[in-house]
């Protein structure tokens, strides 16, 4: 379940769909996929398909994990990075080895400390989560080279590319509602560029804390 050979053809897999850079393949063989699913959908963990993680919400596809990451290491910075969306701490995990600092929301906050647990079992220790509502994004802990969403607005939220650094920042996430596609506005001063990149299925990004107060936790 959990050997190398495993992850491995999860690999060969994703090139097989086009992913290339070797910093993410190594990401995916580092990160044990299988400890961010329920034990009993451990054996779909590195299947190439989306798993829930309750609460209404799925991990994403490793491919789409690996693709955005791929976005996120081709923008022109990419330090500091907002996640919205922590969800599992799947994708936080792969880039937490590819950024220096990344800053993660949820809105669930069952979600976050599980997240948490896993981000402190693999000593990613440059990660910061909040819970609030990933709509404003984290306007303190800003301006983010990259802000990446793994929920979709329906347009790319004003106040989170109010957050990007205005020489190339990047918003990189799903929008629309019924049909979805990934999406990439980079920010210069105040001109905002906006490219498709290809059809996706994500949950919708809800407004609001689903429970409980905004808190800040270090790892
Ligand atoms: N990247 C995650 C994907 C989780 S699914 C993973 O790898 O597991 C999307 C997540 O976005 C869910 O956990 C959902 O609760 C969260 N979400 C949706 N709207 C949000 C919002 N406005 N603020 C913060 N998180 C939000």
């Amino acid at each position: 379940m959990t050997s190398q050979r495993t992850r491995q053809r999860l690999i060969e897999r994703l090139f097989a769909k086009g992913i290339r850079d070797p910093r993410v393949m190594e990401c995916f063989m580092k990160v044990p996929r299988h400890i961010f699913v329920d034990e009993a959908l451990g054996h779909k963990a590195y299947e190439d398909i989306a798993v829930p993680i309750g609460y209404g919400q799925t991990l994403s596809q490793p491919y789409i994990v690996a693709r955005m990451s791929e976005l996120v290491l081709a923008a022109p910075h990419h330090e500091r990075i907002l996640e919205i969306g922590t969800g599992s701490g799947f994708q936080t995990s792969v880039l937490a080895h590819l950024v220096d600092e990344i800053y993660s929301v949820e809105r669930i906050k069952p979600l976050q400390l599980k997240a948490r647990e896993r981000l402190r079992l693999q000593k990613l220790y440059n990660v910061r989560l909040k819970l609030d509502d990933g709509f404003l994004g984290w306007p303190d802990a800003g301006p983010f080279d990259v802000i990446i969403g793994t929920a979709a607005p329906d347009s790319p939220p004003q106040s989170l590319l109010d957050q990007l650094v205005p020489d190339g920042g990047q918003l990189i996430l799903p929008v629309g509602a019924a049909e979805q596609y990934l999406t990439v506005v980079e920010r210069q001063g105040d001109e905002f560029t906006e490219r498709r990149i290809e059809p996706v299925h994500f949950v919708p990004m809800l407004a609001g804390i689903q429970t409980g107060e905004t808190d800040t936790l270090r790892l």
